[in-house]
């Protein structure tokens, strides 16, 4: 699998406050009424003016894949994430200049997430993502959520002072291990140990009930952590956590973390700091 190289940070205020709980409003998605477009330094602004909410878009595309003789890659990104977007379309032009050629259908890991070449027009490329709430998975225009998940993950290491090159992003397709009641269970426990094999991200998810024996087989199953989070999608901030990390992520206080069994704080200032003074 080819692995985009990690985004460097915008401001951490850029991102809606309620995504760090439950991810977007998917209603965001929906198909314009009407749209203007305007020309800036990077690209076309798509200024969409839909039923529901006003929704700013920027075509981007790479541009020194032709030198190699390889399609351009071209993508409508929102407004919020262009910085990071543009990082990302560094990063497949620093692919293709070491001499990676993609082709239709091939796909590639944007952090956890999965992206898959995709036709813009005769002479160049785009990239779809999964649409985050599909099983299985269904392919839909664009890496919004993709890039807007990675960067959170990197924000939510940063928050505990964990160093970014300790980082280890799974892939959705890698399986963790869940108890059954992740889907009702108010808090969540999360423990990464060392994977079994490539196919496992090494994440066990539970509930946080004392009443509840993780140690019970019966209690327990092997999802996908695409599967996973489509049941709980807070999951996907703490994913990018390394082995030896443990959470207890609460409903209504703050989430509280170990690495190798040393507790770590909520850094002062930081991406889930600013959250919790928020929520
Ligand atoms: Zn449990």
């Amino acid at each position: 699998m080819r692995v985009c190289a990690p985004i460097e940070p915008w401001h951490a205020n850029d991102i809606g406050r309620s995504s760090f709980r439950n991810g977007r409003s998917f209603s965001q998605r929906n198909s314009p009424a009407t749209q203007r477009l305007v020309s800036c330094d990077y690209g076309i602004i798509k200024r969409n003016y839909g039923a529901e909410a006003f929704v700013l878009t920027v075509q981007l595309s790479t541009k020194t894949c032709s030198a190699h003789n390889h399609p351009e890659f071209i993508l409508d990104v929102e407004g919020t994430i262009v910085k990071p977007a543009l990082k990302f379309l560094r990063s497949i032009e620093d692919m293709v200049a070491a001499g990676e050629v993609f082709k239709l259908n091939d796909t590639l890991s944007v952090g956890w997430m999965i992206a898959q070449v995709w036709p813009h027009d005769r002479k160049t490329f785009t990239l779809y993502e999964p649409d985050m709430k599909s099983f299985p998975l269904k392919f839909v225009p664009g890496v919004n959520e993709s890039i807007l998940q990675m960067t959170m993950q990197m924000y939510t290491l940063d928050s505990f002072a964990i160093s970014r090159d300790k980082m280890e992003f799974p892939s959705i397709k890698q399986s963790a291990v869940v108890c059954d009641r992740i889907g009702v269970s108010r808090e969540l426990y999360l423990a990464r140990s060392e994977p079994a094999n490539e196919r496992d991200s090494g994440w066990f998810i539970g509930c946080a009930q004392d009443d509840h024996d993780h140690h019970d087989k019966k209690n327990l199953k092997r999802l996908s952590l695409y599967e996973a989070f489509l049941q709980r999608r807070e999951i996907q901030n703490w994913m990018a956590f390394p082995q030896g990390s443990m959470i207890l992520a609460r409903h209504d206080a703050a989430p509280r973390v170990w690495l190798n069994d040393q507790p770590l704080p909520v850094k002062s200032g930081s991406f889930v700091a600013k959250w919790l003074t928020n929520q």
